[in-house]
């Protein structure tokens, strides 16, 4: 039988190269021999947006980008976390179990208090519960995380745990499914490829968006003059080419390093090299969003196919911790 794997995104509108890169393409690959399910987590976004005007429209996006690169509804789940409502009730369920003062010491509700002090809610410091709640409703066995996230990881095996040891066995401790996920930094190549530093490429940008974007990026600082030898091993742009242009990143160091090709001509292959790597994904896209009920079909038939797992889980949770088993209610005439 297949392991069970669960991952969640939030919405983040159309995704960059560091999404590709860092996590899709590893989605892709998992769902060839495991039982996958992906969920853009809807509800963990409610807890730092500061308006939700786009969100929609975000979800779609996404899903779109996730399909052109290949999560195959008929091998994975792909659906909308607020969609199963159930994990919202696993998640008040498991909240009686976890002691506040786990929540309290997580670096990550730590950092956010400090960056949204105007809004430190309640969903803030619930968050690593929800997470929980969103891994064990489908008793999922592994979730893919990077090493930098495996403290969260861990604080969702010791809810599980704790649920375990108090009303017996129900979920499986999540296993970490340890990926390299290659660190992408943006274009301006002094932090992580993201929308808030507005370093990125989108993976749909066209092949014109591509170049322009590429012809911004920073490379070596030393490199002032076209006759000046460069360093490759210290530029962002070599570092790309790494991916886009795998099979010839040893003509491009030499050349740099012999001045031998100047960064203009250098980020015009690697903006041919993405776009020729991208080609393909674009074209499924376009295809994708001409056929507007398409997403809608895909993550309703998700949440159906989530809804019937969550809900088995839930009754099981339910009568573990002693719940009372719901009457119907019927009114005597
Ligand atoms: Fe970077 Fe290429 Fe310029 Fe060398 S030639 S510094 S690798 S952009």
């Amino acid at each position: 039988m297949k392991q069970r794997v669960f991952s969640g995104a939030r919405p983040t509108g159309r995704q960059h190269i560091g999404n590709y890169l860092g996590a899709i393409q590893n989605y892709v690959a998992l769902q060839e021999e495991h039982d996958c399910i992906y969920c853009i987590v809807d509800i963990h976004a409610l807890t730092t947006l500061e308006s939700t005007d786009r969100l929609q429209h975000d979800i779609h996006e996404m899903m779109l980008d996730w399909l052109a690169a290949g999560l195959d509804p008929e091998k994975s789940i792909l659906f909308v976390q607020s969609h199963v409502s159930e994990v919202m009730e696993l998640h008040t369920l498991l909240s009686m179990v976890t002691p506040l003062g786990w929540l309290l010491r997580v670096p990550t509700f730590k950092e956010k208090a400090r960056m949204q002090p105007h809004n430190v809610n309640y969903g803030l410091v619930g968050y690593p519960v929800l997470m929980t709640a969103d891994i064990v409703l489908y008793k999922a066995e592994l979730v893919p995380v990077g090493e930098d996230q495996l403290p969260h990881l861990e604080l969702a095996r010791e809810i599980a745990r704790r649920f375990n040891s108090l009303f017996g066995f129900t979920f499986p401790e999540p296993q970490a499914k340890l990926t390299c996920f290659p660190l992408v930094l943006g274009l301006n190549g002094a932090q992580k490829m993201g929308k808030s530093y507005n370093n990125y490429i989108e993976l749909a940008a066209t092949p014109e968006e591509t170049l322009k974007l590429v012809m911004t990026a920073v490379t070596d600082p030393a490199r002032k003059y076209r006759s000046d030898p460069g360093h490759p091993e210290i530029c962002n742009v070599f570092r790309l080419h790494h991916f886009f242009n795998p099979a010839r990143v040893d003509e491009i160091a030499a050349e740099c390093r012999s001045a031998g090709i100047g960064c203009v001509d250098c980020k015009k292959l690697l903006a041919e090299g993405i776009n020729s790597t991208l080609a393909s994904f674009r074209e499924r896209r376009a295809s994708f969003a001409a056929k507007p009920r398409y997403v809608t079909e895909v993550l309703a038939d998700g949440a159906h196919k989530a809804t019937t797992i969550a809900k088995k889980t839930l009754a099981e949770v339910k009568e573990k911790m002693g719940l009372l088993p719901p009457v119907s209610c019927r009114i005597q005439p």
